[in-house]
């Protein structure tokens, strides 16, 4: 039923029969762990193969010594298959090392230091310099914003994207440099963005010159369902527009083979690459081309991605499945919670009623589930209506994981009684 169908005396006892249940939750003295979107490692026993590979032959088909110095833009039969995946020329795509977010950090900085190839000047030396940040987000890139004093400018995401109308009204200040954004599901909101507002980003006049879209597809190729959905293509997008260096792509296989050692990739016009290039060679003389040897030969081809894609689905989806299951049987028809149902991704994204996650994720805290912090998906950890949760699935087993979920919706429960009880 409804909370605000429900009497004082109906919410009062609903109180007192869930608080039962969360002592129960306390007794069994849980350490359940929910905060970050890792895999398990069942998913990363899929690639265990990589440790015995490249094996004894590690020159590539061009006949690189892998083990020596050199190949800053990575091996290219590596990025001829993401060059796929990310809809971008191989001669615009390089790879690196175990990282795309530290990708992501090195063209802030280049920027912030040297000016991208269409600054006026460093953006360090502007008075302010800001990023639009769609919300929920990935708590990572606001991290980078924060850090480096680039300003945030939360804008409503939707399942189809940014809110168009925001983003249009703060593109008209030249302080505004750019925007995140996590086309094919969003962190944490499973949101994908459509080719029309993939469209309308590319087309937008923006005040700054040098205006930079953050594409991080990370979630590329990690579809839920049989369903595969495409990324809008926004270099081709952009090129169209007149703007070719609007966007920079990143992608990695963090979460395709190992999480810690990855291979990460970038993708863009060729002025945006070669100009990263510029500045990376005086940071390394060459990434880890034996990691991405190993890589090479595990994957072999983007049908190579794809079906290992598939077997983490058969771990994944269920999971996801279940926590959805769990939080309709449990909150479902009392109106104190909406969350996300994704065909991708690695989250799944809560919204409780205005004023309560910080509550919830105390209270599951207290009970020994720990969860990412309220607010986390936010620029500066501030959800100005304190209700999105963000649940990572993955890394626990199954068992744990329905324990965690069942243990989050008493917290939910318990937290909405006391505040309509409260009101
Ligand atoms: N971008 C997004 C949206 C992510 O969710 C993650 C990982 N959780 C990353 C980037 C990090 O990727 P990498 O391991 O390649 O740095």
């Amino acid at each position: 039923m409804p909370f605000s169908t429900l009497s004082r005396d109906q919410i009062q006892e609903l109180l007192v029969e869930q608080s039962a249940k969360y002592v129960e939750l306390q007794e069994a003295q849980l350490k359940l762990d929910l905060t970050r979107g890792k895999p398990s490692p069942e998913q990363l026993d899929l690639s265990n193969e990589l440790l015995s590979l490249p094996g004894g032959d590690f020159k590539d088909a061009a006949g690189t010594d892998t083990r020596n110095y050199g190949g800053l833009t990575g091996l290219t039969g590596l990025r001829e298959i993401f060059a796929e995946i990310m809809q971008v020329p191989v001669d615009q795509v390089i790879c690196g090392d175990n990282a795309s977010l530290a990708l992501m950090h090195d063209t802030l900085v280049f920027s912030l230091l040297q000016g991208t190839v269409d600054s006026p000047k460093p953006w360090a030396k502007e008075d302010a310099i800001k990023f639009i940040c769609p919300v929920p987000g990935y708590d990572r890139h606001f991290a980078l914003c924060e850090e480096y004093g680039i300003e945030m400018l939360p804008v409503a995401l939707n399942d189809d994207g940014p809110d168009m109308e925001a983003v249009r009204e703060f593109v008209n200040d030249p302080a505004v440099k750019g925007m995140w954004l996590v086309p094919t599901y969003g962190n944490p909101s499973g949101s994908v963005i459509s080719e029309a507002i993939a469209a309308e980003l590319a087309a937008m006049e923006t005040a700054a010159p040098d205006f930079r879209i953050m594409w991080d597809n990370a979630y590329a190729v990690h579809h839920l369902t049989e369903q595969q959905t495409k990324t809008a293509d926004i270099l081709g997008l952009c090129a169209a527009s007149g703007h070719p260096n609007r966007p920079m792509i990143y992608a990695s296989t963090s979460k395709i083979t190992f999480a810690g050692s990855g291979i990460p990739f970038m993708g863009g016009s060729a002025d945006n690459i070669a100009w990263f290039l510029k500045h990376l060679a005086k940071r390394t003389i060459g990434p880890d081309k034996v990691n991405q040897l190993r890589h090479l030969r595990y994957l072999q081809d983007v049908d190579g991605v794809h079906a290992l894609m598939d077997k983490h689905r058969a771990i994944l989806a269920p999971k996801f499945s279940k926590v959805v299951e769990i939080l309709e049987s449990r909150l479902g028809g009392h109106d104190v919670a909406t969350w996300t149902d994704p065909k991708g991704g690695y989250f799944v994204s809560l919204d409780t009623s205005d004023g309560l996650a910080s509550r919830v994720v105390k209270l599951a805290k207290d009970a020994g589930i720990a969860m990412t912090p309220a607010g986390a998906a936010f620029p500066y950890g501030d959800d100005p209506r304190d209700r999105n949760i963000r649940i990572a699935p993955s890394f626990p087993g199954m068992a744990e994981l329905e324990q965690a979920i069942d243990g989050l919706a008493t917290c939910v429960l318990v937290a909405a009684a006391e505040q309509a009880l409260a009101n």
